[in-house]
């Protein structure tokens, strides 16, 4: 299997990205995000619970995520593999991530960071509000809220897949096929 991780502040492009290396080697994009809204527009109990927190531009509590994510994961162990796409966020997520992938006997094969200045990421996220509607992208107290956390909680975690060699930057900036190319020669 080949499973990759995708870091990036919000607005970087790793659900474009992620998108892109998912069709061209058949793996199954896994969006917490997307999946935490598919929730809560279909009035879950998950959903319900998960929208107080992203309304907010919070993080949903870990235990929520971690269980969401497991139930996905052990549904493509016959498959390809799979790029996870704004999990892991936290720590305690990266940690509870590698001990489900050992249980499973499978395992992360690259990390990729897109890297992507702030004042680039506040630009696309308010172009983002308006193409896709996003109620998060609209407000700009929650947009600094969500960056806020991301250098806060999920910055720490590159520190966690340094030391496994596995971590790998990319330059966000610049158009959708040059990043995607440079994506492909490092994961190749
Ligand atoms: P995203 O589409 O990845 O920007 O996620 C949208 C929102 O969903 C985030 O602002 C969080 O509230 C929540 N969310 C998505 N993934 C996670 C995660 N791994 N841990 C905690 N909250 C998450």
């Amino acid at each position: 299997m080949k499973n990759l991780i995708f870091f990036g502040a919000p607005g970087a492009g790793k659900g474009t990205q992620a998108k892109k290396l998912a069709e061209k080697f058949n793996l199954k994009h896994i969006s917490t995000g997307d999946v935490l809204r598919a929730e809560t527009a279909n009035d879950t109990e998950l959903g319900v619970k998960a929208k107080v927190f992203m309304s907010k531009g919070e993080l949903v509590p870990d235990e929520i995520i971690i269980g969401m994510v497991e139930k996905i994961i052990s549904g493509l162990l016959d498959k390809n593999g799979f790029i996870l796409d704004g999990f892991p966020r936290t720590n305690p997520q990266a940690v509870a991530l590698d001990s489900m992938l050992e249980k499973y006997h499978i395992s992360i094969s690259d990390v990729l960071f897109l890297d992507v200045p702030k004042e680039e990421l506040i630009r696309r996220l308010s172009l983002r509000a308006d193409i896709e509607g996003r109620e998060d992208d609209k407000n700009s107290a929650v947009i600094e809220n969500r960056i806020k956390l991301y250098q806060q909680k999920t910055k720490p975690v590159f520190e966690y897949y340094s030391n496994q060699n596995k971590f790998r930057k990319i330059t966000g900036v610049g158009n959708i096929d040059e990043i995607f190319n440079n994506i492909l020669t490092i994961i190749n």
